[in-house]
């Protein structure tokens, strides 16, 4: 199937209300330019440099999401072409961003860490103490949690992964914290992150193909 009807199938099982994020990353500019002509807005990518040179070939159009760790070193690749920064784990990283970020301020997701899929991620027992840190920060705007659920076969294996990141969301705003995304769901398991209450969803090969295994080193 093409980009185009790889979309349209998506779109039409997606809520309106929730955002697809097309996770573009290793995929050439002409792939963006071919999911922006379907109607295509907002992109994923997980590389800060490779975001940079996507971000600068395709122009004006899109509308890009970090989604990787990110790197402090990194930062300036990033801040002011995102509009969403998903994976905050640190302090240092929101402060850098913000300071980067100037009068323009950048949205942050908190990255959850809910088990070994993830490296990095601040762990559910922390992330509500670490949300109230962040809330003052110049330069960030707060604004809700992701996380990738350790890997299992069966898309509803994530379901309790899913449902916890949803409860803890709530938890945080009953206490006046900004927590109304969550960034959960990937092209295996996005139906049973809607159902559990995503707001965005990160969509790749679901979209663009399976994608070339990555050549490290
Ligand atoms: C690559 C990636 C995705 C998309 O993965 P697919 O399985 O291709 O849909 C989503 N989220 C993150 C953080 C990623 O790195």
């Amino acid at each position: 199937m093409s980009i185009r009807e790889n979309l349209a199938a998506i779109r039409a099982a997606l809520p309106v209300n929730v955002t697809l994020v097309a996770v573009s990353k290793t995929r050439p500019a002409a792939d963006v330019r071919e999911a922006l002509a379907a109607g295509q807005v907002d992109f994923g990518e997980n590389y800060a440099q490779e975001l940079r040179d996507k971000a600068e070939e395709v122009g004006t159009g899109p509308r890009w999401h970090f989604i990787g760790s990110l790197q402090r070193n990194k930062v300036k690749y990033v801040v002011g072409r995102a509009t969403l920064v998903h994976d905050v784990d640190s302090l240092a990283l929101a402060e850098e961003i913000g300071k980067r970020s100037g009068a323009t301020p950048t949205g942050i997701l908190i990255g959850v860490n809910m088990g070994e899929a993830q490296k990095s991620g601040v762990p559910t027992g922390e992330v509500l103490d670490f949300a109230r840190s962040l809330v003052g920060v110049p330069g960030v705007i707060l604004r809700g949690l992701m996380t990738i659920p350790p890997p299992s076969e069966d898309p509803e294996g994530a379901a309790p992964f899913f449902a916890e990141l949803a409860e803890l969301a709530a938890r945080g705003r009953a206490d006046g914290l900004p927590l109304h995304e969550l960034s959960m769901g990937m092209s295996h398991d996005w139906p049973v992150a809607v159902r559990h209450g995503a707001t965005l969803v990160r969509v790749g090969s679901a979209i663009f193909g399976a994608r070339p295994p990555k050549i490290t080193g």
